[in-house]
């Protein structure tokens, strides 16, 4: 490609509502292909939160909602599109169509279980910390290590960071500690980063996370499961915007004996629903099956259209097909 055409359109997009892996992977690939030389756009399907605007390059990110017709144009005139962080065309919400007819050679570089096909090509496994992981190979494996600056080291940082928890999950491999430690040696600020994504939240977030915790959390002690289920007004009450349920799910792994953690979000117009678990408990089935979703086996997420009441009925009948793994 590049030999037949030196400066081809390259777009790189990721999942919507894109976390810290999902734009970081995305933004140091971006930040690459400026020291290559070569000029991409980074479109997001949607906004996101505002712990992700420090980002190297992040003002210059497309974001879809905002820009149809620009986001169109490009996708239509695209050589190149790099699929990041997704590997299902429904992850990138109405933009996915666009996508699909492009006449551009589609990239994959993501770490989900059952990539969906749409792609020519790329860098898949499930044995990587991260898409920020996967993307540190790509550059590997291309010779480039050594064009990988500070800002660049940085994304990918951030996202191999919050997608093993501080390398904490079992997805640390020897290679994400390999790979970190050739970030640190570009410059990367840990504690930095960590200030930016984990000491910036809200006064409301902060005071929303503590009314969950006193007033929302379900234990459901004969699955050894934490549930929290959260309505449209009381997310309106807090000023819940873009990010701030980020990372709620979690504490109910916290608990001593809890192996699954399920957080249902009433977002008025469908109901998203995260899992996290334990062990050998596989959240991904749990999501695909039942609310047309995936993800890892042991964090998925999914969505439903029926009412807030009824998806958290059918959470709780799921859980008694999971029984002999729960108990
Ligand atoms: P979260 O619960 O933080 O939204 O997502 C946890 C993991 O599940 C992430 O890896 C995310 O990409 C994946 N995931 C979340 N929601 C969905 C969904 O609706 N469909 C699919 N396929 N994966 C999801
Ligand atoms: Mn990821």
């Amino acid at each position: 490609m590049l030999a037949s055409n030196p400066q081809p359109n390259i777009i790189i997009t990721t999942h919507h509502k894109p976390d810290a892996d999902a734009l970081g992977s995305s933004l140091g690939l971006f930040n690459f292909f400026k020291e290559l030389g070569l000029k991409s756009t980074v479109i997001s399907p949607t906004d996101y939160g505002d712990f992700l605007t420090w980002l190297p390059g992040e003002k210059e990110v497309i974001n879809f909602e905002e820009n149809v017709e620009k986001s169109k144009e490009l996708v239509a005139d695209a050589d190149l599109i790099f699929c990041l962080d997704f590997n299902s065309l429904k992850r990138i919400n109405k933009l996915g169509e666009y996508v699909a007819a492009s006449k551009a050679k589609k990239i994959l570089i993501d770490h989900h279980l059952e990539p969906e096909g749409f792609t020519d090509n790329g860098l898949w496994t499930t044995g990587a910390s991260s898409t920020c992981e996967l993307v540190f190979l790509f550059i590997e494996q291309l010779g480039e290590v050594e064009k990988i600056t500070k800002d660049i080291a940085s994304c990918l940082y951030a996202g191999i960071m919050t997608d093993t928890a501080s390398f904490k999950h079992p997805s640390t491999y020897p290679s994400t500690h390999r790979v970190a430690a050739v970030l640190l040696e570009k410059g990367v600020e840990t504690n930095k980063i960590y200030e930016e994504i984990y000491d910036n939240y809200s006064v409301d977030r902060t005071r929303f996370i503590g009314f969950c915790l006193n007033e929302k959390l379900q234990i459901l002690g004969d699955f050894n499961t934490a549930l929290i289920s959260v309505t449209a007004d009381e997310l309106k009450r807090y000023n819940i915007i873009t990010g701030d349920t980020e990372g709620l799910v979690n504490y109910g792994l916290t608990i001593k004996g809890i192996k699954l953690s399920i957080l249902i979000i009433d977002r008025v117009h469908l109901r998203k629903m995260s899992f996290r678990s334990k062990g050998n408990i596989p959240c991904n089935e749990m999501a695909r099956l039942n609310f047309k979703g995936g993800g890892h086996f042991n964090a998925a997420g999914g969505e439903s259209s029926e009412a807030l009441e009824i998806v958290e009925e059918k959470v709780k009948s799921i859980l008694k097909n999971y029984k002999h793994l729960l108990s």
